[in-house]
């Protein structure tokens, strides 16, 4: 058994219902279990700033499926939610990120854990330390540290 942490991500088509609703999709996962899941928390995007605020949370799970399997279920839950008008680089109606599996360090074409910019995004590591506040990240250390350093980035919990 892997405790698992994931970001989940919307800002498009009542971005909080597909945020609660990923919830409820990721505690069906097989031969996994859902221990906990931080509030809702609505987040200025990053980069390009002209579109919607962000709902983000993370969920924490137990799992024992591998980290490669995990990602395909979590892209498999992704495509359910994902609107068929898409463009390219558009903003996405739910992002799931694979953000740790357990201590594991994984550096693969399409799987890369931790995942590379949580470390540095206030809208991964509030909801995380919310629900986690011990937790390490590798090679990174302790969460708390890295949203030490993220200050500035605005998020607001909303529920
Ligand atoms: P982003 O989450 O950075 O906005 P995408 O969701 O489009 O981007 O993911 C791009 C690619 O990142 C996916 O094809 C996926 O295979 C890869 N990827 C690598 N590591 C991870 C991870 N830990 N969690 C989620 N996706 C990952
Ligand atoms: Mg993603």
């Amino acid at each position: 058994m892997t405790v698992a942490y994931i970001g989940i991500g919307s800002n498009l088509e009542d971005p909080r219902a597909q945020v609660l609703r990923a919830f409820d999709e990721l505690a069906q996962l097989p031969d996994t279990r859902m221990t906990a899941r931080s509030s809702l928390y609505r987040t200025a995007p990053i980069g390009h700033a002209a579109q919607p605020d962000f709902i983000n949370a993370v969920a924490a799970v137990d799992t024992q499926l591998s980290a490669e399997h995990l990602l395909r279920e979590l892209h498999a839950v992704e495509v359910r939610h994902r609107r068929e008008r898409s463009f390219p680089n558009a903003p996405r109606s739910l992002d799931l990120d694979l953000l740790l599996y357990g201590d594991a360090q994984i550096d693969k074409p399409g799987l890369t854990v931790p995942h590379p910019r949580m470390h540095e995004r206030a809208f991964v590591l509030q909801p995380l330390l919310e629900i986690a506040p011990q937790v390490q990240i590798p090679e990174r250390g302790a969460a708390r540290q890295c949203l030490a350093a993220s200050v500035g980035q605005k998020i607001e919990r909303i529920a």
